[in-house]
């Protein structure tokens, strides 16, 4: 369980870091005569993913205080895990999209943050695997 926590935690961490850079990114960049975070689009897509950030710390913090009283069972660190993990995935994915052909570039944050993504979804069990442990705990 502490394993699954610590890249649950990493996970987490990377999407927010995902997300930060696609605010300022967007703000910045302009097209058709505005910031590409005046597009309704960009703006909604980020409110989607700050709602889901929100709820993801806040999971994060009853992890933590279940696994500091030794209670966090492999099914509930193997839920959080999948969660995570697969919130990042989605995070750095958009966040890439919303940079468009600079998102792919190395000099940009976000092309390393959508490439360390990917493997989260495989070490430490895959979501696949995960998705097991918590339907025998049904
Ligand atoms: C960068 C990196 C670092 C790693 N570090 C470590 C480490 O420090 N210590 C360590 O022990 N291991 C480590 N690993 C290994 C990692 O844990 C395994 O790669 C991972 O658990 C998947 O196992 P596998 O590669 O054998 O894939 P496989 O088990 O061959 O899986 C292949 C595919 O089949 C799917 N699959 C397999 N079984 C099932 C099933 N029952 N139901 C449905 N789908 C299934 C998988 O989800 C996957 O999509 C690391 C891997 C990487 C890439």
């Amino acid at each position: 369980p502490q394993e699954r926590l610590q890249i649950a935690i990493s996970g987490q961490a990377g999407a927010q870091r995902a997300f930060d850079e696609a605010v300022k990114f967007t703000k910045d960049r302009k097209a058709f005569r505005q910031t590409v975070f005046d597009f309704q689009n960009t703006r909604f897509t980020l409110a989607n993913l700050k709602a889901k950030l929100q709820a993801g710390w806040a999971h994060l913090d009853w992890c933590t205080a279940r696994h500091l009283q030794g209670e966090l069972t492999a099914a509930e660190a193997s839920a959080a895990k999948l969660f995570h993990t697969e919130l990042q995935w989605e995070v750095c994915d958009a966040a890439l999209q919303l940079h468009g052909g600079a998102g792919y570039m190395n000099e940009y944050p976000i092309a390393r943050l959508w490439r360390d993504a990917r493997v989260q979804r495989i070490y430490g069990g895959t979501s696949e695997i995960m998705k097991e442990v918590v339907a025998r705990s049904l």
